[in-house]
């Protein structure tokens, strides 16, 4: 069976299984300043499923435009499937809500699992490169938290960030609940399974041993490690979470420049030096945009 995988940036990615037309988020119109990935949320035209990670604007928009032309069935958290529902007016008969622990039959002899996951902490502090150690932040209470958050949104929305950023800010934002819980997904194809995460975060005990085949990782900002900000470098949160999973290939996600001024493009080098040393069995397979990759061959 043919599968493939285009990279869409952030972490969306089209994964095509057979005659079955996946998406993993849905995020691919960005702002005028950030690379262009090759489409458009307007290309697309073939969809059965999109799967969402969690309920930030950089994943889930899209998902609305995708489900109305296409009638593809969108897969996500409860507050996923409430934005869309009452936001967009998605039917209900598009949308899966789910929590983790659903095995979901996708047709064509694909099944998904759904497991709970968590977000990156975007409310600590945070290295600029890969190999950057950052120490700290830890215990800080949800509503401490909840607060350093808000104060990020407002700063995206004000205009700080230039007239741009704030017009997408007001397109795209869902506030006022944010992630909506984060969610990873097991795909089992006939050909192999993939992993895909889509934001900096795990459960350890959830993620321990599942061995997919292809790991899709989010590589981007301060590791989120059961709960509390990874006391080291993300190249070395990278690498724990390949050595958790013992995937046979790795491709990284949301490491581009997907919102410039906000962001810069990250140097993959420290986080290929740290797998290459701690998990050399598993492949890194590094994906420019809308390749069209095939996998397990
Ligand atoms: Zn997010």
């Amino acid at each position: 069976m043919r599968v493939t995988l285009d990279w869409l940036g952030v972490s969306t990615f089209r994964l095509v299984v057979g005659d079955l037309t996946i998406f993993l988020d849905a995020y691919i119109d960005r702002v005028p300043a950030a690379p262009p990935v090759g489409m458009t949320v307007a290309d697309v035209t073939q969809a059965d499923f999109v799967l969402v990670g969690h309920s930030h604007f950089d994943h889930l928009w899209g998902a609305e435009r995708i489900a109305r032309r296409t009638g593809a069935t969108v897969i996500g958290s409860h507050e996923t499937v409430r934005l869309l529902h009452d936001k967009d007016e998605i039917p209900e008969a598009q949308l899966l809500a789910v929590a983790g622990g659903e095995p979901i039959d996708l047709g064509s002899g694909v099944r998904v699992r759904v497991f709970p996951s968590l977000h990156s902490c975007i409310w600590a502090t945070m290295a600029g490169a890969a190999d950057d150690p950052c120490l700290g932040d830890l215990g800080i209470a949800h509503q401490e938290r909840a607060l350093r958050m808000a104060r990020g949104m407002e700063m995206l929305h004000s205009g700080a960030l230039g007239a741009e950023v704030a017009a997408h800010m007001h397109e795209s934002d869902r506030l006022p609940r944010g992630e909506g819980g984060a969610l990873a997904y097991l795909i089992e194809t006939p050909a192999g399974s993939i992993l895909w995460k889509d934001s900096s975060g795990h459960w350890s005990g959830i993620l321990r041993d599942l061995r997919p085949d292809v790991a899709l990782l989010a590589a981007v900002g301060r590791g989120n490690v059961d709960g509390e900000p990874v006391q080291g470098t993300l190249a070395g949160f990278v690498a724990a979470e390949v050595e958790l999973l013992r995937p046979g290939s790795v491709v990284l996600c949301h490491h581009d420049d997907w919102m410039p001024p906000l962001t810069q493009p990250l140097d993959v080098g420290p986080i290929r030096r740290e797998l290459a040393q701690r998990t050399p069995a598993a492949r890194l397979l590094e994906m420019g945009y809308l390749e069209g990759r095939r996998l397990f061959d």
